[in-house]
């Protein structure tokens, strides 16, 4: 991946706290801008098309893979999730950092993009931040440390 930007790579399973990571994350550097993936779920109460997922029916999704426009994709309990490279390509070329909230399978996928050892950089940072983060409180340093330990066997 070219750019300025940060990749960061938040996966972990359902329940690991993944999202209050990323929520932390976010509010600890504003310019940071979370990717919102493409998928063939079906839209929850609550959800937003645009905001929380871009949702597409599979025929997109399978016409978005045909013409190589995810950086890493999965099914996921049966759905189809996906990562836009050209959105995360536009923010890294402008020196935006982004972070992708994505599953086991989608962050092996990005790590193996990241020949030029942006993944360790960035894992390193991003381990730092939790770490920091994780003094806050005890139940936090608990989820956060099994979270990181997630993040270290990606
Ligand atoms: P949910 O449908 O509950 O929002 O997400 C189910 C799983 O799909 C979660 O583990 C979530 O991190 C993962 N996921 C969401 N978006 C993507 C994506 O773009 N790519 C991959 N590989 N996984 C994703």
């Amino acid at each position: 991946m070219k750019g300025t930007g940060t990749l960061y790579t938040v996966s972990a399973p359902s329940g690991a706290g993944k999202t209050s990571l990323v929520n932390a994350l976010l509010a600890r550097s504003p310019a940071l801008q979370v990717s919102v993936s493409h998928t063939t779920r079906a839209q929850r109460p609550g959800e937003q098309d645009g905001v929380n997922y871009h949702f597409v029916d599979e025929a997109t999704f399978l016409g978005m893979l045909e013409e190589a426009e995810f950086l890493e994709h999965a099914r996921v309990f049966g759905n189809l999730y996906g990562t836009s490279q050209g959105w995360v390509e536009t923010q890294l070329a402008a020196g935006t950092d982004v972070i992708l909230e994505i599953d086991w399978q989608g962050a092996a996928q990005v790590k193996r993009l990241l020949v030029n050892n942006d993944f360790e950089v960035a894992l390193a940072e991003l381990e730092a931040i939790v770490l920091s983060h994780s003094l806050q409180t005890p139940r936090q340093q608990q989820a956060l440390s099994a979270l990181l330990q997630g993040l270290l066997q990606a």
